[in-house]
């Protein structure tokens, strides 16, 4: 199959796509820059086994353009962009490979600032970072999770203070799934806060820990979308919000940390009409970029926190906005992340 740009559904005019080839490493790369007009594009390198060439560009499309709201709806001085590598992150790994990226980040001069993700690891980033200075969570100051965490955390309260008319999370059941750097952080904040758990997970060991230290009830991975919760929080899997789940779901409100949850856009009117309010994903797990984007600009740590609070401000608003005009939380995000970031 011919893997095309322009004509690709998810290309939005990308100010830029850079395809590498690096053939003493075996370096394939794309690297895409899709808005640069509050500042440098900044988003993190995957590594995956695409099955196509095709696959790996719809993927960087989608990924970089996802970025740009993100960092816009955060308030951060930058723009979106993200790459990926086209490999098995399990057995294709080397230095050179990751050198090789730094040389092309070099290339572009700092119009695209990368970090980790999925299938690449501060170690890679630090070998990125031999070769360039446009790399960013090097892990010298720590995993970003916490924050991601954080920003679920105040976002679901700000979802549980518009939709229930409840300053307090006291008593109210979240059903989390997936307990890995984001999910058990979060639920270890809503336990804390009084919330019921219910938990599903893939690690065995995780559901156990989270048995013992929070009370939670486990149930099968399948079952976590028919939970009677007031609160369903998918931090595993994106699309997990589907036609399949959308009539199984009894939860009020969607306040989770996965990327892309909605498989299609429609999906946000949807859950709208079903009285659900959905906290759009790429606002309320903002925290992780916001940490990183501080360290890159060498910000103060110390007012990082407060940065991530935020997110339960500008949720707020998306969901005051929402109701106002008569549109789903995710086409409001659009608009705030619009009208930041097109000139
Ligand atoms: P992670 O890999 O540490 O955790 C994912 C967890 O989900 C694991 O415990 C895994 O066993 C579990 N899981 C996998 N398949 C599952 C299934 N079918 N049902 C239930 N659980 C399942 O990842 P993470 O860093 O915690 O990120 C979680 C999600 O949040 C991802 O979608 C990620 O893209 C998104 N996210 C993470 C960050 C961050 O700072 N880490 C930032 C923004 C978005």
């Amino acid at each position: 199959m011919t893997a095309f740009v322009f004509s690709e559904p998810n290309f939005d005019h990308h100010e830029q796509v850079v395809f590498v080839s690096e053939p003493k490493s075996g370096l394939k790369a794309i690297l895409a820059v899709h808005n640069t007009n509050l500042g440098p594009a900044m988003g993190g390198c995957r590594m995956w086994n695409y099955a196509s060439e095709g696959e790996a560009i719809t993927d960087v499309l989608r990924l970089s353009r996802g970025m740009t709201y993100k960092n816009a709806v955060a308030g951060l001085p930058i723009g979106g962009g993200k790459s990926v590598i086209i490999g098995n992150p399990k057995t294709d790994k080397t230095p050179a490979l990751f050198e090789a990226l730094g040389e092309a980040l070099e290339r572009l001069g700092g119009r695209y600032i990368t970090a980790e993700d999925v299938g690449t690891s501060p170690a890679d980033m630090a070998n990125v970072s031999r070769k360039t200075r446009f790399v960013a969570g090097l892990g010298e100051t720590g995993d970003p999770s916490p924050f991601t965490a954080l920003g679920c955390f105040v976002g679901a309260q700000a979802a549980v203070k518009h939709h229930l008319k409840r300053d307090s999370l006291e008593g109210l059941v979240v059903a989390v799934q997936g307990l890995g750097h984001v999910g058990y952080d979060y639920a270890r904040r809503l336990h804390e806060a009084g919330a019921k758990l219910v938990v599903a997970d893939i690690d065995q060991a995780a559901l156990e820990r989270a048995r013992a230290e929070f009370g939670a009830q486990i149930v099968p991975v399948d079952s976590i979308y028919d939970v009677e919760a007031d609160i369903y929080a998918p931090c595993a899997l994106g699309a997990t919000l589907n036609p399949n789940t959308l009539g199984r779901l009894k939860a009020r409100i969607v306040a989770g940390a996965a990327n892309n949850q909605l498989a299609t856009a429609d999906i946000g009117e949807a859950l709208r009409q079903k009285g659900i309010l959905y906290a759009p994903d790429f606002v309320i797990n903002a925290g992780g970029i916001i940490k990183v984007c501080y360290e890159y600009l060498h910000k103060p740590e110390s007012e990082v926190e407060a940065h991530v609070r935020k997110i339960g401000e500008t949720l707020a608003e998306v969901f005051e906005r929402a109701d106002a005009e008569g549109v789903s939380t995710s086409v409001e995000a659009d608009r705030v992340a619009e009208s930041r970031f097109k000139k």
